[in-house]
């Protein structure tokens, strides 16, 4: 082999070995990168899918029901509020809207909402079995930037608790109406009687007036009423709280309500034990037991008895009660005597001209001293009710 031949043999192999390490490097490098692009890869689909945990577990706190409707009309996705609202299982994705809501007026929403720009309002009432509720809706159709339709998507606002307070406060307007109309319609036409001649004779004047005064009285009673428990409710009412000896708080109610028990025959006991204090305010106690009195004596047996007792309930309460052996009262009523108006004898209360609010008084006043009421009652035998509150701390 000649010289020149060796030097080219040397020339070639060091140009093979160069684009061989060449090679070699560039195939590291393309690996390297592809391994790069593999881990940038990774880690957009982990963040991706931490991103979608964290919006659906965002979706599924929301308290508003959710609907994603994609355009073929079946969901994509239903949060866990809209699932509580029409009562179907987590999984309802590709099930049509019907099937899932099994409500027409939402199915017809999303059909409504193919040619519609705007957010579309409705409000669904729902009739189920044991209640029944309502839905505000707002439906918006979901478009691509170039227009094309891509679903809907469908919010779901629960308004039962709303229109629940809307019927509460509809009824009670209703019932105040009637309470003052009334009295009212007595006094106007008492007066027209007097106006139209009735006043020439002495004694119609003064029976007329009577009448007069009696439910002028009773009208007075009743926004008294009305106003405390506005108070009440609104919390605008100042407790004046301190050790209130229970036994003496009984006593003093009790000689309030003496002139009505004598009335009805009914002898007035109280045994609350010596040593009981509570944490309250003394005037409205006061008022609380005298409602709870009156009411043994209005509607407890004529010459019967009616006793105020009194227990400790651990050291953190104490408990009064007031106890009669009348005719008691039966049982829906006994669930209701403390809503406002409700009277379980419509025909007897309206002849002892309770405002039929003093219960529902006793109980926002024993609520807003942290304490709670309730009632026993066996027909046939009495009715006792109980006033619970915090006691005094020595
Ligand atoms: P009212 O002004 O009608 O007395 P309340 O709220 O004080 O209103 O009482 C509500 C109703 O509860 C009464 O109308 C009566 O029917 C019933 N009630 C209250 N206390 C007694 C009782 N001790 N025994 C029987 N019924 C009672």
């Amino acid at each position: 082999m000649s010289v020149v031949a060796i030097l080219l043999a040397l020339g070639w192999l060091a140009t093979a070995w160069v684009a061989w390490r060449l090679k070699n490097s560039a195939v590291r490098a393309a690996e390297s990168h592809a391994r790069q692009l593999e881990e940038q890869r990774r880690h957009r689909e982990a963040e991706f899918r931490a991103q979608a945990a964290r919006t659906e577990a965002l979706f599924d706190r929301m308290v508003e029901g959710i609907l994603v409707v994609g355009q073929d009309g079946r969901l994509r996705l239903a949060n866990r509020a809209a699932a509580g609202m029409f009562q179907f299982e987590a999984g309802a994705a590709g099930r049509t809207v019907l099937e899932a809501t099994r409500h027409h007026e939402v199915a017809a929403i999303v059909a409504r909402l193919a040619g519609e720009p705007e957010v579309l309002n409705h409000e669904l009432r729902i009739d189920g079995v044991t209640e029944t509720r309502w839905l505000q809706v707002n439906a918006l159709a979901l478009r691509t930037p170039e227009g094309e339709g891509e679903g809907a998507i469908l919010v779901f606002h629960d308004l039962t608790r709303l229109r629940r307070l809307e019927g509460v406060r509809q009824e009670f307007v209703a019932n105040v109406s009637h309470e003052l109309r009334t009295p009212l319609s007595l006094i106007k036409s008492a007066t027209e009687t007097l106006i139209d001649g009735g006043r020439q004779d002495p004694q119609v004047t003064a029976r007329f007036l009577e009448i007069i005064e009696k439910h002028a009285n009773r009208l007075t009673l009743l926004l008294d009423d009305l106003l405390l428990l506005a108070r009440l409710d609104s919390g605008r009412i100042d407790l004046d709280l301190r050790p209130v000896p229970l036994a003496a708080a009984a006593q003093e109610a009790i000689d309030d309500a003496a002139i009505l028990a004598r009335g009805r025959g009914v002898t007035l006991v109280q045994s609350v034990p010596d040593g009981l204090t509570a944490h309250a305010d003394a005037h409205r106690l006061r008022q609380a037991l005298a409602n709870l009195i009156d009411n043994a004596i209005k509607y407890g047996r004529e010459g019967g008895t009616v006793e105020v007792r009194g227990r400790e309930l651990g050291a953190q309460q104490v408990e009064v009660s007031v106890r009669d052996d009348g005719p008691g009262i039966a049982g829906e009523a006994l669930e209701r005597v403390f809503e406002r108006f409700y009277r379980a004898d419509k025909a007897r209360a309206r002849v002892q001209g309770g405002t039929g609010l003093g219960l529902a008084i006793v109980k926002n006043v024993v609520q807003a001293h942290g304490g709670d009421v309730r009632v026993e009652s066996t027909p046939g035998r009495g009715t006792e009710f109980f006033i619970r509150l915090p006691a005094a701390r020595e």
